[in-house]
């Protein structure tokens, strides 16, 4: 057994607290504790399900006090399976320090394998309320008179206490019905309403009367989050990813084209669907994408094509350009007498303009005979 000495936490603040180190020599000989706590926490994520590879995250701690080389007594904890690592850990030296407080036991020593855990509880900042009550415990043990001493022991090293604990954890996390300890952490509880929020933001998404071509591509609004924000969106890619853009089908919805038809075909609509999957003039672009992410170009496998991010990058710079092209195309054509009337609504004088402009008319008239009567 090769533990590392550790300071008491947090007793005395005026005295620095040494930094763990192993025992060598004569340090192996002050080592010889008669009762010890070994206490073991245990987070374990297990496949539950060999079909979905569900996994669950089980959770349990356990304490085994040895005295002069065999295990005196043993007890198992049951914990929520939302408890962080460091509730666990906490909770472990937690339950070993108020079992030393309710003995009569005069020098009882405290191993741990959880290095950080000990670590945090020499931080006189630390206001969790474990480590408070760790601290309670410990300056009880300490007014009696008597000794307790925490040390950070490797794990898995053979230590027989240190393995029994390891056991009975284990045990404890895959047998316990009831929770010991149940106080879920604030990450949880944000956790929740995050998932909570998702969900509801889901099913508005899902059932909108808008937003049908951006479902097609992004189905799920968390995979939609993502998507958009890790890849490099453009303009073009806007106009496919909503349908609002420059394809005849929109422009014609809002009266800024004659006819929604495609250039190549007057029977065709110009769709989102018929300029990436169908339209001729593409044809070329689109057969070079498919041969190089090895996928077929179908409206079903756009949203897993997106989702990919291997292949994904290669489909954007595909988009982009048929889009850019069509858009272009579109701006070119003649604009409608409506279109006209968007754009240039200052170039057809008002009423109230038009009789100003005849009254001016009518005044200059009237000055040019004046004049010519006054010339004759
Ligand atoms: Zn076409």
């Amino acid at each position: 057994m090769t533990p590392a000495r550790y300071q008491p936490p947090c007793l005395d603040m005026s005295v620095p607290p040494h930094l763990p180190r192993l025992l060598q020599g004569s340090d192996v000989l002050v080592f010889r504790p008669q009762c010890s706590v070994y206490c073991k926490a245990l987070l374990h994520w297990s496949k539950a399900d060999d079909v979905t590879v569900l996994t669950l995250r089980i959770v349990g701690a356990a304490l085994s006090w040895w005295e002069d080389g065999k295990e005196k007594l043993s007890e198992t904890f049951g914990l929520h399976p939302s408890c962080t690592v460091f509730q666990l850990e906490l909770y472990a030296l937690h339950r070993a320090t108020r079992l030393v407080s309710s003995s009569t036991d005069n020098k009882v020593n405290i191993l741990s394998d959880s290095r950080s855990s000990l670590d945090l509880l020499r931080n006189p900042k630390l206001s969790h309320p474990l480590a408070r009550s760790i601290k309670e415990n410990i300056a009880r043990v300490v007014c009696e008179g008597r000794e307790i001493k925490m040390f950070w022991l490797r794990a898995h090293i053979g230590t027989a206490g240190n393995e029994r604990a390891d056991e009975l954890a284990k045990t404890a996390a895959l047998q316990s019905t009831s929770h010991d300890y149940d106080k879920v952490p604030l990450s949880y509880v944000r956790k929740k309403i995050r998932e909570e929020s998702v969900r509801k933001w889901q099913d508005r998404y899902a059932t909108s009367s808008t937003g049908a071509v951006t479902r097609k591509f992004l189905p799920d609004v968390n995979q939609a989050y993502r998507i958009t924000r890790s890849a490099k969106l453009t303009p073009a890619h806007v106009q496919m990813l909503t349908g609002h853009g420059g394809m005849g089908e929109y422009l014609y919805r809002f009266k800024l084209k004659e006819s929604p038809k495609c250039e190549c075909d007057p029977n065709i609509i110009e769709s989102v669907w018929h300029i990436i999957l169908d339209c001729p003039r593409f044809l070329a672009a689109r057969q070079d994408l498919e041969t190089l992410i090895d996928w077929n170009l179908v409206e079903s496998e756009l949203k897993d094509i997106l989702a990919d991010t291997k292949h994904r990058p290669h489909f954007l710079s595909y988009s982009d350009r048929v889009f850019r092209v069509a858009a272009r195309r579109n701006s070119t054509i003649a604009p409608t007498r409506n279109q006209y009337q968007y754009f240039k609504p200052q170039s057809q004088p008002s009423q109230h303009h038009h009789k100003q402009l005849l009254k001016k008319q009518q005044h200059i008239s009237c000055w040019i005979v004046e004049k010519k009567e006054k010339l004759d």
